[in-house]
């Protein structure tokens, strides 16, 4: 398993990579990347730790460059972040993720949850819950069994119409989690109001969670009130056998990490049988 290691990511970018491209080049590049369909998303399986069954995925954006080959959303979303590209990429994303959600089903799969990740600019945007429905109703996904991926900042910035915001998207039936949990500022208060379903403990805490009592005691804070809040509590970056043990006592609901498996295409996925034990 040592290959499968942190660094093995930069493998996504080989050596020529994105640096040899201006920022403007990046950014016709990423438009006409948008116009031809280079864009893809992998899935990593999300793990339920009572069931020990695979409850639903992660979809992850990757960006198939016919020269540079895959590119790592970190490469990319800034700057699609910073020009708006974002806007078009991340409804692509969300409305891919739809249609694999429905193939999934017609493969005789059933309803897996699918979680989507939201950029701070696509959920500000204008009747962000008008065009989700929308995009629902074409692709004729469950609502009921897609998850969105906010990150704590996020949902921080403008408390009052991130409330009016994740209430319109609750009615459509989504489910919302917080991502990147413990890594910005919440006050607890806000968690409590706030209509979320779901907290994601940042793999920065899951790490050491072996190694450093610190650490530990973090995640089990953040496990203890995302239950006691009844919300579904993730740990994601689980890589080591002994970080899902320590999760276990926790009473961590889910996880999810390259211990079980690494993100990978809609048809891997479908094929992928949880063989690791927990
Ligand atoms: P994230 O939402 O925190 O996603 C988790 C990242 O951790 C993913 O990287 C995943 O491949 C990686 N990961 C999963 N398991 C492990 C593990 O065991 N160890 C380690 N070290 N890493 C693990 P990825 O796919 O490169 O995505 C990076 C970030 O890019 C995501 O972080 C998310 O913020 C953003 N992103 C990805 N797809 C989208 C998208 O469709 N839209 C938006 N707006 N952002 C996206
Ligand atoms: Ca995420
Ligand atoms: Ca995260
Ligand atoms: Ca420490």
């Amino acid at each position: 398993v040592k290959e499968h290691g942190r660094n093995s990511m930069r493998q996504f970018v080989p050596e020529m990579g994105l640096n040899a491209i201006s920022r403007l080049n990046m950014e016709s590049a990423l438009r006409r990347g948008l116009e031809r369909s280079e864009f893809l998303l992998h899935y990593q399986p999300k793990i339920d730790l009572d069931q020990h069954t695979v409850v639903g995925a992660e979809a992850l954006v990757r960006w198939n460059h016919p020269q540079i080959g895959m590119v790592h959303p970190v490469e990319f979303i800034p700057l699609a972040e910073e020009t708006g590209l974002i806007l078009p990429l991340g409804e692509w994303v969300l409305a891919e993720a739809c249609r694999q959600q429905v193939r999934w089903r017609e493969q005789g799969l059933g309803d897996l949850k699918v979680a989507v990740n939201m950029s701070s600019r696509q959920f500000r945007q204008d009747d962000l819950a008008g065009r989700i429905a929308a995009i629902i109703a074409v692709t004729g996904a469950n609502p009921a069994y897609i998850t969105l991926e906010l990150t704590e900042s996020m949902v921080m910035q403008d408390v009052d119409s991130t409330l009016t915001t994740l209430r319109s998207l609750k009615k459509l039936g989504l489910s919302i989690s917080l991502d990147d949990f413990g890594t910005g500022y919440s006050s607890l208060s806000y968690l409590r109001r706030f209509p979320i379903d779901e907290l994601k403990i940042d793999k920065s805490f899951v790490n050491d969670i072996h190694t450093d009592p610190d650490d530990a005691a973090i995640a089990s804070a953040v496990i203890a009130m995302g239950l006691s809040l009844g919300l579904n509590v993730v740990a994601e970056g689980v890589e080591r056998l002994e970080q899902i043990q320590l999760l276990r006592e926790m009473r961590c609901s889910q996880v999810q990490g390259y211990y079980f498996a690494r993100p990978m295409d809609a048809q891997s996925f479908a094929q992928f049988q949880l063989k690791k034990k927990v």
